[in-house]
């Protein structure tokens, strides 16, 4: 019998990866305009470091990580998000010594075990960015304003920015005690998660899938209303730059997010269809996650986007790569020239095929509909003699006679 893949990681197929050479290319222009610029870092950590700055009591490190002790006795875990590894690369290489602000960007698979579903795998992937070093609202409406232009030039307008401010250290624990009183009052209605988190993390009943929890928490105080006013300054500033910029969004003041570093501003761009994953991308400011890793005291703001979403919003329109030119040929002779033309062509940029095991002409001519050619060329015994050949465009059916020289040939390839 065959070995299968691994339940929830998938393989992404030609057909589809087009999509994602897409995105990732959309990416790399429109945050590289803004200045960031790309780090890679590995898959795998020390597990304590997600479970430092993830936090213990949120759903990822209490029940998704692949965490596992390798042979030389080390607790490793498979990165469950790109934030930790990137910000501990820039503790570790120093990079606050050249310059305390960093705007960095990484793409690559995440992993969670999670129940897999439409949107939800186990092998994920995010694109994600993050920026250290600057207090000023004004980046926090930068790294929106990107997100939502790279939404715009992908031509997916459908989902929406909500955004909230989660206070900081100063205000939210009387917002955090507020809210326990409340959900403690309502205890008996509340699912068993969120009944446990009225001690762990409060803040995560606003956010729980389950109706009755959604209904309970309904008139719960509002973080927005606790916000000390340095919180409340910054997040009337980071509107008035989205307002100024014409950047449309929502705050949603019961959006808290599933990980413990964000402070103040998080946000997320949320879409009406892909069902209960709903969230595309999200992300946040971590005031205190670098100095919490054992780095400088510095700012922090970062989102991720999961791919496999954005990839379930985009269309396929115009992605489909085809042949530039199909050669086919009759006879042995025909063959080799056929094959050393393709080479040549091929090597001044254009997308050349031919068939290889020596077909019947007609078979030949089905591979190249088949392929979606743009243009054939077919060569005999005639073409060899006369070194002249017809290029036919087949979606007109109009044909060219031209010299079977490589220069003629791509000249006639790249016009139209
Ligand atoms: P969700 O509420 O859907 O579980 P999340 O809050 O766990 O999302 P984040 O940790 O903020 O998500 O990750 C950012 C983005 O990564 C999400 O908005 C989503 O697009 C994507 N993502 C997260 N988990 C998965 C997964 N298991 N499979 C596919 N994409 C995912
Ligand atoms: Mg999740």
């Amino acid at each position: 019998m065959a070995i299968t893949g691994i339940k929830g990681f998938n393989d992404i197929l030609p057909g589809e990866v087009e999509k994602w050479q897409r995105i990732e290319a959309t990416a790399r222009r429109v945050f590289e305009n803004c200045g960031f610029s790309e780090i890679r870092v590995p898959i795998m950590e020390k597990t304590e470091l997600f479970a430092r700055s993830i936090g213990d009591a949120t759903d990822i490190v209490e029940k998704e990580m692949y965490s596992f002790v390798d042979k030389g006795d080390n607790r490793v875990t498979l990165r469950p998000e790109g934030t930790a590894g990137v910000i501990r690369s820039f503790i570790e290489q120093k990079l606050h010594a050249q310059d305390p602000v960093a705007k960095l960007y990484y793409m690559g698979p995440m992993f969670r075990s999670e129940r897999p579903q439409k949107g939800r795998y186990r092998q994920f992937h995010q694109i994600g960015a993050e920026v250290t070093g600057i207090t000023n609202p004004r980046i926090d409406a930068q790294i929106l304003v990107m997100l939502c232009r790279f939404f715009a030039e992908l031509g997916i307008t459908e989902p929406t920015l909500q955004i909230n401010s989660l206070g900081c250290p100063e205000c939210r624990p009387a917002y955090r005690a507020a809210l326990k009183e409340y959900l403690e009052m309502r205890r008996e209605s509340l699912c068993d998660d969120c009944r446990r988190r009225i001690d762990t993390n409060p803040l995560r009943a606003l956010d729980c899938k389950v109706i009755g929890c959604g209904e309970a928490t309904a008139e719960a105080p509002s973080v927005l209303q606790h916000l000390c006013s340095g919180c409340d300054e910054h997040f009337a500033s980071v509107r008035r730059h989205l307002d100024a910029t014409g950047t449309s969004y929502s705050v949603n003041h019961r959006m808290v997010r599933g990980l413990d570093y964000y402070t103040r501003t998080t946000f997320e761009l949320v879409t009406g269809l892909l069902g209960s994953q709903s969230a595309v991308a999200a992300g946040g400011r971590y005031d205190g996650l670098i100095q919490e890793l054992g780095g400088p005291k510095l700012p922090g703001i970062g989102f991720a986007m999961g791919v496999e979403r954005v990839a379930l919003l985009l269309s396929d329109e115009g992605l489909a790569r085809r042949p530039d030119l199909f050669i086919a040929a009759h006879g042995e002779a025909a063959g080799d020239e056929a094959f050393r033309l393709m080479i040549l062509l091929q090597g001044e940029g254009l997308r050349v095929e031919l068939e290889y095991e020596g077909k019947s002409l007609k078979s030949q001519m089905r591979r190249a509909d088949k392929l979606g050619a743009r243009y054939t060329l077919v060569l005999g015994e005639d073409e060899l003699v006369s070194r002249r050949g017809k290029l036919k465009e087949m979606a007109s059916g109009e044909q060219q006679e031209l010299p079977l020289e490589p220069a003629a040939l791509a000249r006639a390839l790249s016009c139209s």
